[in-house]
């Protein structure tokens, strides 16, 4: 694909210029490319901070804070910046937030994003609203879902995600099978001593359904700052528990820089991935840019460098002034997310606020 060029005009300072780095050789055409040759092509647009569910390892059981409804982005500015990303060589959106399906409008907002010509526009969810809104969805140009559900228990489910019905999920995973959203992908964040005795369940439920369960570890974006590296359940240890019993295969990866380490059932009967996040990190291949629900733009889960694109988007700034803060964004990523490394800090905002 070939990226539309936008001219950048001048030498105009940005107010998204990090004074700390060298942008002499940042490219000025062409995809969005980093100092280390990772060219972006992915764009996460939270669409809120807000979430009808609790869970344990994302949000506060009380007390969230959210966002003041004017400091969030109208649907007419995040249609504008993934317009540009779009023309910038951006090939893949994926909605979050926070619950995506919370925001009102939300199918209009799929309308606008699918119109713009992205190879894949995906959405992640919990499922609580989804099932009603599947088919509308799915018309207005949506292609995938991913859906999260972290116990195939109604009682543990509920205890993990301190709100919501475990059948509800159920059912918005076959709802949105009917409307075509199919392979799904269903999230599992594993959590030592709650949810890793059911490893094999959820390996038999891939099994069994043909939708894609994707182990995902604990990660430092939990809004009570209370993560610990014990409750994280290793990738490396999923693989080697369900190919115990259930033999896999490594599905090549080419060049494909999505998180998940994919495994084939060497049977045949579908398929599991694991996002080792921490204990193997993939940012050596990372191609994926965020905007926040508030309007900044973050190259990585775990900086808290953010480019302030709203500034520009109500500061009266031109498309060239948008797509040079993109550029500059992307820029500055640095090499590795550091969560391994001993003077590591989490970032300020946690996961929900940031868009996952
Ligand atoms: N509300 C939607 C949902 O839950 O799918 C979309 C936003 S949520 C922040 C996106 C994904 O991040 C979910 O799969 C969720 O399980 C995951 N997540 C949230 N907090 C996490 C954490 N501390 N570590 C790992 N994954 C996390
Ligand atoms: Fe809400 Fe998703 Fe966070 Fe759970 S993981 S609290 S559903 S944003």
């Amino acid at each position: 694909m070939t990226a539309v060029r936008i001219a950048i005009s001048g030498a105009r300072p940005s107010p998204a210029a990090s004074p700390d780095v060298d942008v002499s050789e940042m490219p000025t055409e062409g995809p969005l490319v980093d100092r280390f040759g990772r060219v972006h092509d992915d764009l996460r647009l939270s669409v809120t901070d807000r979430c009808n569910l609790r869970c344990v390892y994302c949000m506060p059981a009380v007390g969230m804070t959210f966002l003041p409804r004017a400091q969030i982005l109208s649907f007419e500015e995040i249609t504008r910046v993934a317009r540009i990303a779009r023309a910038l060589g951006v090939r893949s959106v994926r909605l979050t937030g926070g619950e995506p399906l919370v925001r009102r409008g939300i199918r209009d907002l799929v309308e606008r994003i699918a119109a713009l010509g992205f190879d894949d526009v995906a959405l992640t969810t919990n499922a609580m609203l989804l099932a009603p809104m599947a088919q509308g969805l799915a018309s207005a140009g949506l292609r995938r879902v991913n859906i999260s559900c972290d116990s195939l228990r109604p009682e543990r489910f509920s205890t993990i995600r301190r709100r919501g019905k475990f059948d509800v999920v159920l059912d918005a995973m076959e709802a949105a099978e009917d409307a075509g959203l199919a392979p799904i992908k269903v999230n599992v964040v594993l959590l030592r001593g709650q949810n890793d005795d059911e490893i094999l369940d959820f390996a038999a439920f891939a099994r069994d359904t043909g939708r894609v369960v994707r182990f995902i570890e604990y990660m430092p974006l939990d809004a009570d700052g209370t993560w610990d590296r014990a409750r994280l359940v290793p990738g490396k240890e999923v693989v080697e528990r369900v190919n115990a019993v259930w033999p896999l295969e490594a599905v090549q990866r080419d060049d494909d820089p999505a998180p998940a380490d994919r495994y084939r059932f060497a049977d045949g009967k579908g398929e599991i991935g694991v996002i080792s996040t921490v204990t193997e990190p993939f940012c050596g291949t990372c191609n994926r840019l965020r905007l926040t629900a508030d309007g900044a733009i973050r190259n990585c889960l775990f900086s808290d460098a953010e480019h302030p694109v709203r500034d520009v988007l109500r500061g009266g700034g031109s498309d060239d002034d948008l797509a040079l803060l993109l550029r500059r964004a992307v820029w500055g990523k640095l090499p590795g997310h550091g969560i391994n490394e001993p003077g590591f800090l989490r970032p300020r905002r946690s996961m929900s606020m940031i868009g996952g």
